[in-house]
């Protein structure tokens, strides 16, 4: 396994968690990801409540809970692309502490696009697969191409919590963008486009800095 440590930042709806699967697939990589870490996690006792009452409110989950499952799973693994995190200023210098990065990849993308996006998402409920009822439909509706489960929405999806989390990301997690902007590892990448034209420009950037 190769050690590459690459933190992958950008808006909900972005294309981080596909982007990164992609990532740690072609080069051998842990992919790490907040958001399905607290899924699965989401009726879990803390001593801030469950992630739950954070995440369908479509705020951010307490910084010890989070901070606490990406110490370990860094911790666990010999190179990573990390998504999902850091979600503001405070889990950004923790990151700081716990890790040395070698690459921060940035996916901006319009404001329009992330809505459609989002609000269009379809997941399979059984293996997790991501559709979209515009861009990418199953074959069958509402069934999942891969596994047969059914498609749903995720309840943080909705319209309403889209517009909650698009806010949460440009009043917290904004100042963590400004915060790695003028480190020299940081690349800022245009996700408006395809999947696969975005993942053809990343590794284009990760083979140049390799
Ligand atoms: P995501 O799948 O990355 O959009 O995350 C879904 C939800 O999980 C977010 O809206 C937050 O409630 C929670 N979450 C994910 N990552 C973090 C994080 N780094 N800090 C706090 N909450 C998070």
């Amino acid at each position: 396994m190769s050690d590459l440590q690459i933190l992958m930042l950008g808006p909900p709806g972005a294309g981080k968690g596909t982007q990164s699967s992609r990532i740690a697939e072609a080069y051998d990589l842990e992919h790490i990801t907040t958001g399905d870490a607290l899924r699965s996690r989401k009726d879990m006792q803390t001593a801030h409540g469950t992630p739950r009452e954070y995440m369908d409110a479509g705020e951010l989950v307490p910084d010890p809970v989070v901070n606490e499952i990406v110490e370990s799973a860094i911790e666990e693994a010999d190179g990573f692309v990390l998504d999902g995190y850091p979600r503001n200023k405070a889990q950004a210098e923790f990151l700081d502490e716990i890790t040395a990065l070698d690459v921060i990849i940035y996916l901006d993308v319009d404001r329009e696009e992330l809505i459609r996006r989002l609000t269009g998402r379809r997941v399979c409920e059984d293996c997790g697969e991501n559709y979209h009822v515009e861009f990418a439909p199953p074959v069958d509706q509402g069934i999942c191409d891969d596994c047969g489960g059914e498609l749903i929405q995720r309840t943080d999806d909705s319209e309403k919590t889209v517009k909650e989390r698009l806010r949460v990301f440009d009043e917290t997690t904004k100042p963590v963008i400004t915060y790695y902007r003028s480190d020299s590892i940081f690349h800022q990448i245009d996700g408006n486009t395809t999947p696969d034209n975005v993942f053809k420009h990343i590794v284009d950037l990760l083979d140049s800095v390799r």
